[in-house]
């Protein structure tokens, strides 16, 4: 006899995990050259070709004896970073440009024409003369 329980959907807060992945980013400062790594950690939960990767924050979310995983991220790039950022070390640039608020209404006021929909256009009715009859 078949078991009359409808199947329900396994969802991944049900789905228990299979290991802890611990994925190791990496950054590399263009201006001091330094690489800055740091990591963050999840619970991996796998349901056939689907991976989900929950964050755990503190050792309050470490329940589980599992393996694990350490993934290697590719490095991303600054152009600066924490420990190379100065005030005024960019002095010798350019200030942004200052905003023209009379340009601005313009442009406002130009979007405003063009984006306000046009009454739709009254059909003509058609007349007929008796010599149309
Ligand atoms: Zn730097």
């Amino acid at each position: 006899m078949s078991d009359p329980t409808p199947k329900t959907l396994v969802t991944n807060q049900k789905l228990p995990p299979i290991a802890y992945q611990v994925q190791l980013r990496s950054t590399f400062c263009q201006r001091c050259q330094a690489t800055h790594e740091y990591s963050e950690t999840f619970e991996l939960r796998v349901y056939r070709n689907f991976k989900n990767l929950t964050p755990i924050r503190t050792m309050a979310d470490v329940n589980y004896n599992m393996p694990i995983n350490v993934v290697k991220s590719n490095p991303t790039i600054t152009p600066f970073c924490h420990e190379c950022v100065k005030p005024g070390m960019f002095n010798h640039l350019p200030r942004p440009p200052a905003l023209d608020v009379r340009v601005a209404s313009d442009l406002w006021q130009t979007d405003l024409v063009r984006n306000t929909p046009k009454p739709p256009e009254k059909k003509k009715r058609a007349t007929f003369t008796l010599d149309d009859l």
